[in-house]
């Protein structure tokens, strides 16, 4: 007698590499017991910010800021890419977390990319994480209410 695991696979769906399972080619298979729809929605995702941040206007030299909605009522002007901007960690824990990210992008319409289950549907900046390159999106009125600006 012998007995396999059931064995998963990948293919690019673009440049996101998407997992499935190798009998059936599921993302989610109750045969298989795999479930691939979380991180699979990541690598969507991260496909998708890293394609934003190649294509947003400021890394063409012919940034043009708009006017982002808030939820406050006042506009904020947008922030180029490439702007500095630092996380500031107000829980009070000692010494306090300053994170270094860069905007790489401006999501206008926040209801994309799984961004919706988090921020409703505000627009979100795209910001990239110096420590380790990662990238994910914060509400901008958020971003400007909350962080640091460093050059603008
Ligand atoms: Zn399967």
């Amino acid at each position: 007698m012998s007995f396999s695991y059931p064995e998963s696979t990948t293919y690019m769906e673009g440049e996101a590499e998407i997992s499935i399972c190798a009998l059936h080619s599921l993302e989610l298979c109750h045969k298989c017991c795999m479930d691939f729809t979380d991180m699979n929605m990541r690598m969507r995702k991260d496909a998708k910010f890293a394609e934003m941040e190649r294509d947003a206007p400021g890394a063409r030299g012919s940034f043009q800021p708009r006017s982002i909605p808030t939820t406050l009522g006042k506009p904020l002007v947008e922030l180029a890419p490439g702007t500095r901007v630092r996380m500031l960690d107000r829980s009070g824990r000692v010494p306090p977390q300053h994170e270094m990210c860069t905007i790489v992008a401006t999501n206008m319409f926040g209801t994309e990319y799984g961004d919706q289950e988090l921020h409703g549907n505000l627009p979100c900046y795209i910001v990239k994480m110096d420590k380790d390159g990662e990238r994910f999106s914060y509400p901008c009125e958020d971003l400007h209410d909350e962080w640091e600006i460093l050059d603008q």
